[in-house]
């Protein structure tokens, strides 16, 4: 495309004056005006082209304007663009049957929200509805969404200015070897003591008054902390011994990500009720959702669900999960997505760790992967304080502008950066993404102790 930097500039100033945007200081933000982008790729009105590791927020799963979910969804708007969630349309219940048989276990049953915090919200209620309970358990380093019950849910800071304290939310710790909330030496420590202090908490709370633990399969936003073997495992035994349902946020791990369709594969663990939403049809109309156990859906067989949304199952949204789906069997996405990470993402990641003092620890897998930035690898003190702001950011600012100037747009959160691309990422553009992250790696270095 031709640089236009005067049409990015009314793009940037309709922006500033009218648009607010999440989770900012309205003032002290800088967003870049984007005028198109393609695959892995997208570009601003200066002619600039960024590499995307981040799939925007970790959801363009088949990278953007992918053709066949395009037509798909133009296809929809000429037949059907919308129509109210009570009654039974193609799209809906196509999409509802793929997800349902690429789900695990006897998760048949598919409601479908507009995203994520939709998807968690549900959950939480269905949980309520089904066990007559109200507590809920999650786990600190998580992010589950933005409304009540999520946003309570989320065990990062930004649950903090949201905290009522009236949501009827315990969190406990999850395994995180390399920063072990239970002074662990290894794995296998770690996942036994993190088994007895969630069943220790669970006693303490009062297993008779909690409807649900839930968990991200592999937590994402809060550092891609693939759980030790036997973990998730060991969680759904408490589940079951306490008559707890099991939730697995699914939103940013499923479809495709970790390699796996959904990453309670790599367990072999099913849960009572699982969420999605993002990978669902790559991002490109709003779509989340709950599947739903046979024991679950029994409940709300002959009783009402009391809940309900009036884009539930959107034509279009369900038209694009249709094609991606489709998408991702015919061109073997999710396979794809394992052997970039065994071959490329794995090895090249360790390899950039062996040189770069600010890298304390990689971890992932997939297309779904964690450089934990640290001052010191010894004391692992991290590259900025957890929830620096201004300029005690300063280093990974610094780190981000490096790759940006590079051509690559980083995924960054607190002191670590994520590698989070398409799963349909091609080996040259992932190898292309790491020569650009392995010099931006080398101004985060500056600021170690090294
Ligand atoms: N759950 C998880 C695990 C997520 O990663 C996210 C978003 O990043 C959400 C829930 C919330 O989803 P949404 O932003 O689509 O509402």
């Amino acid at each position: 495309a031709q640089p236009n930097p005067r049409a990015g500039a009314a793009v940037k100033a309709a922006d500033r004056a009218h648009v607010f945007h999440s989770w900012s200081a309205q003032e002290l933000i800088d967003p870049l005006a984007v005028a198109g982008a393609e695959g892995s790729y997208f570009w601003d009105y200066e002619g600039r082209r960024y590499l995307d590791f981040t799939s925007g927020l970790v959801f363009t799963n088949l990278g953007y304007q992918h053709p066949k979910v395009v037509a798909a969804i133009q296809e929809q708007a000429a037949t059907l663009t919308t129509f109210a969630p009570a009654f039974a349309v193609e799209a809906r219940s196509e999409a509802a049957r793929l997800i349902a048989e690429r789900t695990p276990g006897d998760l048949d049953k598919i409601f479908f929200t507009n995203g994520g915090t939709e998807a968690v919200e549900h959950a939480v209620r269905m949980a309520r509805v089904h066990t007559g309970r109200q507590k809920v358990l999650s786990a600190y380093r998580s992010y589950h969404g933005a409304t009540a019950a999520s946003i309570h849910l989320t065990g990062d800071p930004r649950r903090w200015a949201n905290d009522t304290g009236a949501a009827g939310v315990v969190h406990f710790w999850a395994p995180f070897l390399y920063r072990s909330p239970f002074h662990a030496e290894n794995e296998r420590q770690e996942c036994e003591r993190a088994l007895q202090h969630l069943e220790d908490t669970l006693v303490f709370e009062g297993p008779a008054t909690i409807a649900a633990i839930v968990l991200e399969s592999v937590p994402g936003t809060a550092g891609i902390m693939v759980p030790p073997p036997g973990y998730l495992a060991g969680v759904r035994a408490l589940c079951d011994r306490y008559g707890i349902v099991l939730v697995l946020d699914e939103v940013m791990a499923g479809f495709g990500r970790t390699g796996r369709w959904f990453a309670a594969d790599l367990f072999g663990v099913t849960p009572d009720l699982m969420t999605f939403a993002k990978g669902v049809n790559s991002g490109y109309v709003p779509l989340g959702g709950v599947a739903i156990s046979g024991a679950i859906a029994e409940t709300f067989a002959r009783r009402p669900y009391p809940g309900g949304l009036t884009y539930s199952g959107h034509p279009l949204a369900c038209a694009a999960a249709v094609a991606t789906i489709h998408v991702m069997e015919e061109e073997g996405v999710v396979e794809h997505a394992a052997r970039l990470g065994e071959e490329v993402f794995g090895p090249g990641l360790r390899e950039l760790a062996e040189r770069h003092p600010s890298v304390g620890e990689v971890r992932g897998t997939g297309v779904f992967w964690a450089l934990e930035l640290v001052r010191d690898r010894e004391t692992r003190e991290p590259l900025v304080p957890y929830n620096a702001t201004g300029e005690d950011n300063a280093p990974m600012a610094a780190f981000a502008a490096a790759a940006k100037e590079r051509g690559l747009w980083p995924f960054v959160n607190m002191n670590r950066t994520h590698v989070v691309p398409p799963c349909t990422i091609t080996e040259a553009e992932a190898k292309e993404g790491l020569a650009a992250l392995d010099e931006a790696l080398s101004v985060a270095d500056r600021h170690t102790t090294a």
